[in-house]
Parts: C-alpha cells; structure tokens; sequence
C-alpha cells in the first residue's frame, strides 16, 4: 500500500515488482557477473512501456507523472540497478525534448523513442569536464544551414547501443561565462564521423556500457539544435539532470530496499548461540535504522518528483534526494553485507553486488560534494540576509 500513488499507479507498481520477481531476479546475478548486456531484458522493457513512462500521450507515450516513473526505478533496481541506467538518459533526454524542443523536433523524435526504437543517450561529460560542466571543450560551428561537431565526451552511459545523442557542444567558444554560449544538439547514432571510443571496466554497474563517443566532424542539419535558438543548452541540462538526480536516488533506494529485504530474510534463517541471529538486539539495531533511512530517502525522492511534476525547477530537492538515497544505499549495503556474516563476502548471494553497485550513485548525475554544493547554494539564496546599509 501506497499512501503517494493512486489505485491505478498502485497496479503499475505491482505489474513491474511481478516482472521483476517472474524475469530479473532469475538472471540477474549471472549477467552482472558475466558483465553481459541484457538484450532479452531490454525487449521486455520495450513491451512493459518502460522507455515511454513520462513521455506525453500526444507523443506516443505513457505519460506518467515522475512520482510514478520514481516508484517505476525503484522497481527495477530492486532487480537489478543496471536496468535503471539503460531506461535513465533516455527519460532524461525525452524530457529535454518535450520540455525545450520545437514541435517539429518532438514530432520527429518523441514517438520513435517512446517505442523503444531509439534509445537516448547524454553527453555532457568529457576528459576536462565531469563535475565542471562548464570546462567541456567539445564544439559545433554553423557552417549554413547545418552545424559541424568535434570533440569526445566521456562516461556516456548506452554509449555503444543509443540511437540519439544529446549532447552538450559550445556554439560561442569566446562566450563569458561559458555556459551562456553552449548549445545541445540531438545527433542519431548513423550519422557519419560519429564512433564508440574505449569501454570502461566498472566495478559494478554491470551489463550496460559507459563508453566514449567520438564526434569527428559530424554534421547536422541546424533543426537538431534543441530549441529555437543557440546558448540555451547549459540551462536544458541543468533542468534534465534533476530528472537524472530522481531517477539516481530513486535506483538507490531500490538497491537498499533489496539488500534490507535479503538481510532481514537471511536474519531470520541463519541461527547462532542457538538462536536466530534477527533475536540479537545487535542485528535488530541494523535491520530498524537500514528500514528507517530507507524509508526517509524514498521521501525525498517523492518530494523531488512532486516538485518536478509541478513543473518547477527542484535543484535543492532533486540534489537532497540524491545526496541521501545514495549516501544512505552505500551504508545500507554493507550493513547488510555485515549480517550475512562471510557469504555476504561471497558470490553465493547478492548482497556483494549491491555493495558493489552502490558506489555509482555516489558519483553519477553529479557527485555528491557537488550535490551538496547546489543544496547549499540554494539555502544562502533562501535564507540571505536582508541588506541592512
Ligand atoms: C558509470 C558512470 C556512468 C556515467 N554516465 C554518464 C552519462 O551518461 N553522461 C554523462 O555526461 N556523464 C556520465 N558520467 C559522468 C559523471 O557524471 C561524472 O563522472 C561526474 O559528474 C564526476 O565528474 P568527473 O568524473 O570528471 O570527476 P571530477 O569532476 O574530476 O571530480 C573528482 C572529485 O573532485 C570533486 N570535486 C570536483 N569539483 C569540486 C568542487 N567544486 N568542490 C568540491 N569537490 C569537487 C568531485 O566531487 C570528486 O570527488 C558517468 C560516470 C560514471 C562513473
């Protein structure tokens, strides 16, 4: 029961849990160990709608709120986190689309993407520039009635296997401050001069690549700049990555909600001192903090999601969500490593791999020093002292 989600959303929920418990959890374990790509997973997620959740219904889409799309995350991750990051930029790059993009650009994108047929992909990232977005080298010069793109971003998660690319490039190259003259451009997989680069081995986050993608000299037609005109692009990523910060913590709560429920399951198998070990007070103390933080970052993620279903801006919201589920999934998972005493240290179960998968939330859609960085930019805003000259 879910006091946040009506009766229909509710039976969504359930319907991905069904899914989750009948199709991933049986082969999770052995794709992430085999770092294989779940191709047969992603089919299903196809069929489920899972690429269409927060499109608009005029697009093609489901058109679900991002309350629901958070619970949706929550889900899958409980599975496996890693499907969560196939569904991620995806959502994020259709928002940026149905938000910023002209109508042309929704019609010609939104329905093909909503089906699943062309998956999205973002590139912000690049060897000089993660958490400094503004540091980004890579450029698109107007030559007529088209754009030509050079440079190589990093870290693009579905790097390999996307069908469009939004990606971040500086139209002003002399532009003060940089974000004022950066732009985003859609650019689909076949267009030439675009290639995968290295694929990065990961210590978890398995089965979907994070690859490099290279853009040597790649020309577009000037209608897949996102939007109706240039140096907007800074602002449309900072919008889209507080859908990319929902989804983050909302994957971390699922990772924690599933090394909980296995910990508190495996509690009250295992026995010691003649007793199950969940009758120590020890273990008890894990079980109701786990539980309790758990509880208090889904709340945050809720709060974010409401905030973005309102249609504000939730920078502050989305980067507390964020900086909590993850910081919270990242103890989570070892306490729940603890319980399981030495097979939590094995492969035998799958406590390993959430603590292995928690570190990437952490890091992903800005770190956390960076999170706590916007948080506190927006609380001296809301909290400036009045100027008493
Ligand atoms: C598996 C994976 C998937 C990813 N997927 C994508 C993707 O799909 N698209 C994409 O564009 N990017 C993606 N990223 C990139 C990710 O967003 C960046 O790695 C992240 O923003 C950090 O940037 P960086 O790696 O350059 O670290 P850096 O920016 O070099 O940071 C290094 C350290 O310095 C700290 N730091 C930096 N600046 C400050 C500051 N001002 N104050 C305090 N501390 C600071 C950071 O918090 C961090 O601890 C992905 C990364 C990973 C690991």
């Amino acid at each position: 029961m879910d006091l946040f989600l009506d009766d229909e959303k509710q039976a969504l929920i359930a319907e991905v849990r069904r899914f989750v418990e009948r199709e991933v959890l049986p082969v999770a374990r052995a794709l992430e160990h085999a770092d294989q790509y779940p191709d047969e997973l992603v089919e299903k997620l196809k069929e489920l709608g899972m690429f269409s959740t927060t499109i608009p219904e005029a697009y093609g889409g489901l058109g679900l709120d991002f309350s629901t799309y958070a619970r949706i995350i929550e889900q899958l991750s409980r599975g496996w986190m890693s499907l969560a990051g196939v569904v991620n930029t995806h959502i994020l790059v259709a928002y940026m689309l149905a938000t910023y993009g002209t109508e042309e650009q929704r019609q010609r994108f939104l329905p093909r993407m909503a089906a699943g047929e062309l998956r999205g992909a973002l590139g912000l990232s690049e060897a000089s520039g993660g958490s400094d977005v503004q540091a980004i080298s890579m450029t698109a010069e107007r030559e007529g009635d088209t754009y030509i793109l050079n440079g190589s971003k990093l870290w693009v998660t579905n790097g390999v296997r996307a069908g469009i690319y939004a990606v971040l490039a500086r139209t002003d190259p002399a532009s003060h401050p940089p974000y004022k003259g950066m732009s985003l451009f859609l650019v689909e997989r076949n267009t030439p001069g675009l290639s995968a680069g290295r694929v990065f081995d990961k210590l978890g986050y398995k089965g979907v690549e994070t690859a490099e993608v290279i853009f040597d000299h790649v020309r577009v037609p000037a209608t897949n700049l996102l939007g109706e005109r240039p140096g907007q692009g800074f602002k449309h990523v900072m919008s889209g990555l507080e859908v990319g910060r929902i989804n983050v913590a909302a994957r971390a709560v699922g990772v924690a909600q599933a090394a909980f429920e296995d910990a508190i399951k495996y509690a009250q198998q295992r026995q010691t001192f003649g007793q199950p070990i969940s009758q120590h007070q020890a273990i008890q103390f894990k079980l109701a903090d786990m539980a309790t933080r758990i509880e208090a970052a889904r709340l945050l993620v809720e709060q974010a999601a409401r905030k973005k279903d309102r249609g504000e801006r939730c920078d502050l919201e989305a980067g507390m969500a964020k900086l909590f589920a993850s910081e919270t999934c990242q103890h989570v998972t070892l306490e729940a490593m603890r319980v399981f005493g030495g097979f939590g240290y094995t492969k035998e179960f799958n406590v390993e791999r959430y603590y292995r998968d928690a570190p990437l939330m952490l890091v992903g859609e800005g770190t956390n020093e960076i999170q706590s960085l916007v948080i506190a930019r927006q609380l001296l805003e809301r909290y400036k002292l009045a100027d008493e000259r």
